[in-house]
């Protein structure tokens, strides 16, 4: 680097000594060489849970610890094999947690990694979006509004280019930046107006820039420390099961304080009393609760990643659950966003194009008969326009599959770069023979003024050798107000409320037929001409033409919307486009059910938020609106009672997605700011997707409440058979050692896959769930209880009947002992499949989850082994039992579930019945 710092080069100076050529980037060579020598683009992350520590975390829990106390004095008592096996089931236990909190610590970085942001960088001559942490000092990037700066830069192209930079100087309003060189001297960070910081914002225009520092170099490396967020990530739920595991504990140790006591009134010796008082806290305390329910978030969201949601705030995934409307953007999300331009209507005519898709490959016809463009004078200008005023490329590539099966007659597709709707109109060009290259080598461009979904336009400056030329694309509605002439019948004439009127009629027509329509219009500036901002040359200007371009319905679109209205969820559009258009593919998509109302951006203006919130029901497609209405369409929703899931894409998106209790932000065309703003991503930006991630958000919180299900119930069971048996003055029905294996066996595995069952089939005709429900509710906490109250008396009882059946054998009391032992860990591992659906058991197939299957088996072999395996049955005071042993255990251990499957207590799933509808009829028709 040479004496001047960054600021104050020239942006040539920067690039020289960047060893850079502006116009292709770093070659990926020597990139890749700079990297070695810079290092990756990212700040150092904070400190990470080591696994030791994770393994370590497992033990300090409080009841844990007095078992280990316990278990040391017993083994200085000389119960040595006791201690050892007690030691040896905690030890094993721990493993089991370290091993679900270690999975879920996995992917819950795997989740990090996968929003990680990304940058359009230039190498070799190339456009590629990469991994921001892959950039190197001496790279090209492009950025545009809505983008994050990915390192520090000088800025070498500035395009109306402001950033908002609060993160490093506090100051909120956007600077304006430019690419002059700043004097010599000290310059404050906020006053560099030439160089743009890592982590800043562009929140407007567009811009080139070299990039000098990389990762902790940057401005932002500096204040890296500070600036750590380590984000704690805790859902609602997993925060209230905190609080709740907090009054289990509470209860668990009551319970078995007066276990404890019941039985050393009844002469149990106190020793004996305090450690199966003991392990039996350890057993019902759920410690494992908030590992297998963050498990069961983690895996669910990568269930979501298959199914191209990605999930940024795990707090949405409970939330998805619960959504009860789904607003939407039309372009690219419930439409393909792959435009094709089918008509033009200029001076009262209209045209057809032909071709397909990308290709530029067709013809302009009027009636049948082929058109030369180049003659007619108005469609060359219309060509001009589009293709001048336009940022995409198109490029011809060869077919990725073919590429990989390394066929040597390559399919050649052609594929744009850019904003769609611009690629659709340099296609359109070329088919005319206006192409990019060839109208750049005449008309050099400028300045630009970028389309926003504000502005709904967008304009360039050229100048070629005869003058100066601004070209204007947008919105026919919006241009039509800032021009002051038409191009009519190849001449130029005031722009007559007559044909005006003629303009938008054509506009309605191209609109009805689900058309997007964009309209062209120029104008020679003259030399005295200001050109400073847009409001000075997007005036007076020449109306010319239309284009009307097709952008079809994602096909699997119509489908979901139709899974939403079967699961209580209403569609909402909210889209920058023509009401006629909007309405024709909300009709199309079967979105506007009969009596549903249409409003567009400039009713909606008018409307207050008190009526806005009234019809707010009723209104099922908003039209030509800009991003600021998206966020008083989520309030008036909210204020209703929907839990809103909304999508956007740019900048002004941001706030509506981050006032949406689900913000949904596009994977492909979003902005990062919407993506930071969001708590959710689609990574095909396809409404479906939408769905999918409700239908798994509403899995994972059943499955959630499944296993708090099994693993209460279960722990109930265990106090309870302790409780009835010290108050009925009977012996201990199992020892410490068996109540922690009944603990170890059932818990772990079988929770653990219940956390990843299936969903039942009926999930998506239940409407949605109040964002407010307990999570006890429907039910929930009386299966929890009377089944725990059944499964404790179920074990008590065939205890006694073993007991008092032969009293005489001296073994009796092992041989009881066992039988209760045997029937506990049964009666769990038949309930565990009763948890798989709220009917009953009978409901669902119990093969279907075969993790499930396979955690059963697997705890019935460890039951079975401390039974039947010699050399354990001392350790564990198990003796073997017989068949007709059997048959009453099995007997006690399926009562609950024959008793309960048949009383039909279970509760009703929720039919959905829709809140909103027509306001005017009492019952809503959807279509
Ligand atoms: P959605 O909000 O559903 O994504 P949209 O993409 O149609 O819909 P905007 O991008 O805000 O919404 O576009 C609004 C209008 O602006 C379009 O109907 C079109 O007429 C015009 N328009 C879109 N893209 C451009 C562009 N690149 N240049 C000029 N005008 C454009």
């Amino acid at each position: 680097m040479s004496q001047k710092t960054w600021y104050q080069m020239t942006a040539e100076e920067a690039l020289d000594a960047q060893q850079v050529d502006p116009r292709s980037g770093l070659p990926w060579e020597e990139a890749r060489s700079r990297q070695e020598r810079s290092g990756r683009n990212e700040l150092s992350e904070g400190k990470k849970v080591s696994p030791v520590t994770l393994f370590l975390g497992q033990f300090k829990d409080f009841m844990v610890l007095v078992l280990m106390g316990a278990t040391l004095i017993s083994g200085l008592l000389g119960e040595y094999l006791d201690a050892i096996t007690i030691v040896a089931i905690i030890f094993m236990n721990g493993i089991l947690g370290f091993i679900q909190e270690f999975r879920a610590e996995r992917s819950l970085r795997a989740l990090k990694e996968l929003s990680a942001p990304s940058a359009k960088v230039l190498r070799e001559g190339e456009l590629h979006q990469i991994v921001a942490r892959e950039l190197v000092p001496g790279d090209v990037v492009l950025l545009e509004s809505g983008d994050r700066i990915p390192a520090d830069l000088r800025f070498i192209e500035a395009n109306g280019v402001y950033v908002e930079e609060s993160a490093l100087t506090g100051e909120s309003v956007p600077v304006a930046k430019h690419v002059g060189a700043l004097p010599e001297g000290d310059v404050p960070l906020g006053d560099q107006r030439n160089l743009g910081f890592m982590g800043t914002m562009v929140t407007q225009g567009t811009a080139r820039g070299v990039i000098v520092r990389t990762g902790m170099e940057t401005e932002m490396g500096k204040i890296a420390d500070l600036i750590q967020n380590t984000d704690a990530m805790q859902t609602p739920l997993q925060h209230r099961l905190e609080q709740l595991g907090k009054i289990l504990i509470g209860i668990a140790i009551g319970l078995t304080i007066m276990v404890v006591v019941a039985g050393i009134m009844h002469g149990q010796p106190p020793y004996a009393m305090f450690l199966a008082g003991v392990s039996l806290a350890v057993a019902a305390i759920p410690e494992g609760l908030p590992a297998i329910v963050t498990i069961a978030l983690a895996l669910g969201v990568q269930r979501m990643i298959k199914r191209r949601a990605i999930v940024r705030k795990l707090p949405s995934v409970e939330t998805l659950g619960c959504a009860s409307v789904i607003c939407s953007d039309k372009t690219g999300t419930l439409t393909q966003n792959k435009m094709t331009v089918t008509h033009l209507w200029s001076s009262g005519q209209v045209l057809e194009v032909t071709g397909d898709g990308y290709s530029p490959y067709g013809t302009i016809h009027k009636g049948g008969v082929q058109l030369d463009v180049r003659k007619d004078p108005m469609l060359s200008r219309l060509m001009q326009v589009s293709v001048l005023c336009n940022n995409a490329k198109l490029r011809e590539e060869e077919a990725e599959s073919r590429k990989k099966k390394g066929k040597e007659a390559a399919e050649k597709v052609w594929s744009i770069s850019g904003d769609p709707t611009e690629g659709a109109l340099v296609v359109l060009g070329a088919k005319a023979g206006f192409t990019t290259e060839a109208l750049q080598d005449t008309y050099k461009r400028t300045h630009e003024f970028p389309f926003d979904s504000d502005r709904k336009r967008m304009s360039v400056i050229v100048s070629h050798a005869a003058g100066r030329m601004v070209c204007t694309k947008g919105a026919p509605d919006v241009l039509l107000q800032h021009c002051a002439y038409v191009m009519w019948e190849g001449k130029v004439i005031p722009f007559t409320a007559t044909l005006k009127a003629k303009v938008m009629a054509a506009n309605e027509g191209m609109a009805k037929a689900a058309l997007r329509v964009l309209g062209f219009a120029y104008r020679d500036l003259r030399a005295a001409d200001r050109s400073d901002g847009y409001e000075d040359v997007e005036q007076q200007l020449v109306f010319v033409g239309l284009a009307g371009m097709i952008d079809p319905p994602r096909r699997e679109v119509r489908e979901a919307i139709s899974k939403c209205r079967k699961a209580g969820i209403k569609t909402v559009m909210i889209t920058g486009d023509h009401q006629t258009t909007a309405e024709a593919i909300a009709k199309e998509l079967g979105m506007l059910p009969s009596g549903g109302i249409v409003v567009n951006g400039q009713q909606l203006a008018l409307m207050d938020d008190g009526e806005l919130e009234s019809r707010v029901d009723d209104i099922y497609v908003y039209a030509r609106v800009s991003p600021e209405h998206k966020l008083r369409i989520v309030k008036a929703l909210q204020r209703q009672g929907h839990v809103v899931a909304m999508t956007g894409d740019g900048v002004n998106d941001a706030p509506a997605i981050k006032a949406a209790d689900i913000g949904i932000a596009m994977g492909i065309s979003g902005t990062d700011v919407s993506k930071e703003a969001s708590a959710l991503i689609l990574s095909d930006d396809n409404f479906a997707t939408i769905v999918a991630a409700i239908e798994e958000g509403r899995g994972i919180y059943e499955n959630i409440r499944k296993f708090i299900r099994y693993l209460l119930a279960s722990n109930v069971g265990e106090i309870l058979t302790m409780f009835f048996a010290m108050m009925a003055g009977l012996p201990l029905p199992l020892l410490p050692i068996q109540i922690l294996w009944v603990n170890l066996v059932t818990d772990g595995l079988p929770a653990m896959a219940l956390g990843v069952d299936q969903a039942e089939k009926d999930l998506m005709t239940q409407k949605p769930r109040p964002a407010k429900e307990n999570i006890f509710a429907r039910r929930l906490g009386w299966k929890i209880v009377s089944r725990g109250v059944l499964i404790g008396l179920c074990t008590l009882a065939a205890f006694w009947i073993a007991l008092v059946n032969d009293p005489q054998n001296p073994d009796n009391l092992a041989h009881a002992q066992s039988v209760a032992f045997a029937t506990l860990v049964m009666a769990q591992l038949i309930h565990v499949f009763d948890c798989r659906s709220s009917r009953s058991i009978f409901h669902r197939n119990p093969l279907q989850n075969l993790y499930l299957v396979l955690a059963v088996l697997s705890s019935l072999a460890l039951m079975l082994a401390v039974m039947y395996v010699p050399q354990l049955q001392p350790i564990f005071k198990t003796v073997p039992l017989g068949w007709k042993d059997w048959i009453m255990v099995l007997i006690a251990a399926g009562i609950p579930t024959f008793f309960m499957g048949f009383g039909s207590v279970m509760s009703r799933p929720r039919k959905p019945e829709l809140k909103f509808g027509t306001g005017a009829k009492a019952k809503p028709s959807m279509r």
